[in-house]
């Protein structure tokens, strides 16, 4: 492992600093086909290919007390599992939980949670088959689940310059959700469910893996981040139009930045050769949800540069937006 300081704080290099000096140094085995770094590792197992990825909700970090029902969360634990296998166009099988939880915990909530995390499983198809409990200060859920995937898995790396990008639904819903619980944790109506209720675009994935995309990510992060994450694994540049961007009115109203910058939408991100994009537009009826074209990828040269119109914009990823007013409204 490279050179890390023993006073080192993890806050200085965030997870992908971390991840940047961790990932080189990780043994792969010879039945790992997509290791570390994309939203499932696919490894062979027989003459299948498995997808497997773990995510974690933890109160404090993902959520506060009183937010969430019990029941909500046990579904959204398995929900954004579920996310990660559709973005590489996969089929959920088997889960397992793993949940810490604080000393007085009512044992109803710990049920409620579990039957919700099971009819989510369920629901999708896939069995919840073990699970570890534990003492935390806080509570935590964190999923593995693992699926399978019928033909070529896509990954984050296959874009190519001139791909165009598009995206499903709309974006930013699911921050606007969360700053109105944080002025009032019992706020209700549709933002906050869509950050308490997230809908993975399982079909979707599916459709797309058919020779369709030839990159895709969900937007888990937001959409500058993850497109980042999308444009760096498929070593390209991109251009992106944001006021193609698509976002409900409340979102307009309330901060359009969110729908470049806020997380958790569960949404699908992808590009698609010019050629099979006409394709695939001429499939719209068989999508389950709208989807929207909101860029084309570049060579890698080009960077990453956003459009509002003709005019070219500057926002970072993280959504510090010194020039916000002029820009976005
Ligand atoms: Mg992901």
């Amino acid at each position: 492992m490279g050179q890390v300081s023993k006073q080192a704080r993890i806050e200085a290099i965030g997870e992908s600093g971390f991840l940047d000096r961790l990932l080189p140094n990780l043994p792969l085995h010879r039945g790992v086909l997509v290791g570390p770094g994309d939203d499932c590792a696919v490894i062979q197992s027989g003459r299948k290919k498995l997808l497997i990825t773990t995510d974690a909700l933890v109160e404090g970090a993902h959520f506060r007390t009183g937010w969430l029902s019990p029941r909500q969360l046990g579904r959204k634990a398995y929900l954004v599992n579920l996310s990660d296998i559709a973005a590489m166009g996969g089929t959920p099988r088997f889960c397992v939980l793993s949940a810490g939880v604080p000393h007085g915990f009512p044992v109803r909530d710990l049920m409620r949670i579990h039957r919700g995390l099971a009819d989510a499983a369920r629901e999708s198809g896939a069995a919840v088959v073990g699970g570890n409990l534990t003492h935390c200060e806080r509570l935590f859920l964190s999923v593995t689940l693992i699926g399978g995937v019928p033909g070529q898995p896509v990954t984050r790396s296959g874009g190519r310059p001139g791909d165009f990008i598009y995206v499903t639904g709309l974006l930013g819903d699911a921050a606007l959700g969360v700053k109105l619980l944080q002025r009032d944790p019992k706020a209700r109506g549709g933002a906050v469910r869509r950050f308490a209720e997230p809908q993975p675009r399982l079909r979707v994935g599916q459709l797309l893996s058919k020779g369709l995309a030839s990159a895709m990510i969900d937007v888990s992060d937001g959409l500058l981040r993850d497109l980042h994450h999308l444009c760096a694994a498929s070593r390209v540049g991109a251009r992106l139009e944001i006021d193609r961007v698509p976002c409900s009115a409340a979102v307009r109203r309330a901060d359009p930045m969110l729908a470049l910058t806020g997380g958790e939408d569960y949404e699908l991100l992808w590009t698609i050769s010019p050629r099979r994009s006409s394709h695939m537009e001429r499939l719209r009826q068989k999508f389950d949800c709208t989807f929207t074209r909101i860029g084309q990828l570049m060579p890698r040269s080009y960077g990453i540069r956003i459009y509002d119109g003709r005019r070219r914009v500057r926002v970072d990823r993280d959504g510090f937006d010194h020039l916000r007013g002029e820009q976005m409204r």
